[in-house]
């Protein structure tokens, strides 16, 4: 299964944590460094994005879910890390796995921050992010040359779950002509009007990817000015990413998924959400 004879592979010392992104769903987008360590982790303090097909890789090891569960999610934040932190005094081979990139929009920089200032071995493995490996299983680039030269990732709702008063939905209206918005469902209101007061034209095409890369992956193709009332329409739920741009047209010659069963992209129904 290894390219490298697994000798060349990094071994986790027991009382070390290693932070990883598991991917956006897709067991196969996962990494080979990430695989390695599911083959040796004690214990796997998951996060609730993280498909059951990659747990069962990791056979040997007790699983420990750490998703949010409602209630305080700064306090719940806090319990995960001690117990990381508990986990690896007492001598595990932690491997705290985590939806997509642990660094972007996951908190992994919190993570870490303590426990390398608590004196643990601390490992970071990079995952593919739903704002781009996600798209790319919609058929959409994030850059493609003729149409954008900056994509913007930003998050849709802040620390206190409401829209996040701190980015200036101005200046990234005007300066990236993709924006892509993770956890954007519940504001997605107000985040359109924002950026259509700031000049993007309402007709700018849009569109909302659900559980990407998953078997219950949908699109919904909309516009900027339409998005909120297509997703109400639609009955879709997150985890989604939103993305708006002229690069989501692309998408209708670049459905690769639909092609490879027979669909024209032209044809694919417009709202496939049902
Ligand atoms: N670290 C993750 C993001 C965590 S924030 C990453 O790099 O992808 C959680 C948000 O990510 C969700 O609300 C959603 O906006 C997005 N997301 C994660 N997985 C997704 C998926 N499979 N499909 C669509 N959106 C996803």
């Amino acid at each position: 299964m290894f390219p490298l004879p697994h000798a060349q592979w990094p071994v986790m010392s027991p009382g070390s944590v290693w932070l990883c992104g598991a991917g956006p769903g897709d067991p196969g987008l996962l990494t080979l460094h990430a695989l390695n360590a599911l083959r040796q982790a004690d214990v796997v303090v998951y996060d609730a994005l993280v498909s059951q097909q990659i747990l069962d890789w990791a056979p040997q090891a007790v699983l420990e879910y750490a998703g949010k569960r409602g209630g305080k999610p700064s306090a719940v934040q806090q319990d995960i890390t001690d117990r990381l932190v508990t986990l690896a005094r007492m001598g595990k081979r932690v491997l705290r796995l985590k939806g997509g990139d642990p660094f972007v929009f996951g908190r992994g920089g919190e993570e870490a921050r303590v426990l390398i200032a608590a004196g643990i071995a601390t490992r970071i493995i990079p995952g593919i992010t739903a704002g781009i490996g996600g798209l790319a299983y919609a058929g959409i680039p994030v850059t493609h040359r003729e149409v954008n030269q900056a994509v913007t990732f930003v998050t849709g709702h802040d620390a206190t779950g409401e829209a996040p008063a701190s980015v200036d939905w101005t200046a990234i209206a005007q300066g990236s002509q993709m924006i892509v918005i993770y956890m954007g469902m519940k504001h997605v209101g107000q985040i359109a009007a924002k950026l259509i007061a700031a000049g993007r034209s309402p007709d700018e095409p849009a569109a909302v990817v659900v559980s990407a890369t998953t078997p219950e992956q949908r699109v919904l193709d909309t516009t900027l000015g339409q998005m909120e009332a297509d997703i109400a329409a639609s009955g879709l739920e997150p985890p989604a990413i939103l993305c708006i741009g002229e690069g989501v047209r692309l998408r209708h010659g670049l459905d690769w998924q639909a092609l490879a069963v027979g669909l024209s992209p032209a044809l694919r129904p417009a709202m496939a959400a049902s």
